[in-house]
């Protein structure tokens, strides 16, 4: 089993992965994300930095939680973060729409090269439609 020191409070804890936080600290941040989300439901026009002050989190923190996809804030809201690809302005996760179809096209076709070669069906095709006209 590992020790670390809690990165908030400083405390010894049995590190078992993930934020390096004790247990006290991490119910405490689960409450603060709880608080938050609510506080962001309950106004959807405040900016990051009103998120951050009334709640008492710091922005780092609620980017984070918006990246992990926790977070989410309304369509009219001020507060995005940055797509990690071109920058764009986003409001949840890590890319765009427009990168994350790109990401999905180039993987499907990535995945779909086999299928495009040449197939014995077509030859099958041609050669009954050259039968039609013998
Ligand atoms: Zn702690
Ligand atoms: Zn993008």
């Amino acid at each position: 089993m590992e020790v670390r020191n809690c990165k908030q409070c400083g405390r010894l804890f049995n590190y078992l992965g993930g934020v390096p936080l004790c247990p006290a600290c991490k119910d405490a941040l689960e409450d603060k994300f709880m608080q938050t989300k609510e506080f962001v439901r309950d106004n959807p026009g405040a900016t990051i930095q009103m998120v951050s002050e009334e709640n008492d989190v710091s922005i780092p923190q609620i980017r984070q939680w918006i990246r992990e996809e926790r977070l989410e804030f309304s369509k009219d809201s001020p507060v995005g973060i940055e797509c990690e690809m071109c920058g764009a302005n986003i409001r949840t996760g890590r890319f765009c729409e427009a990168c994350k179809s790109r990401m999905q096209n180039e993987f499907s076709h990535a995945y779909a090269k086999p299928k495009a070669e040449p197939q014995p069906e077509r030859k099958l095709q041609r050669d009954r439609d050259k039968m039609r006209f013998i």
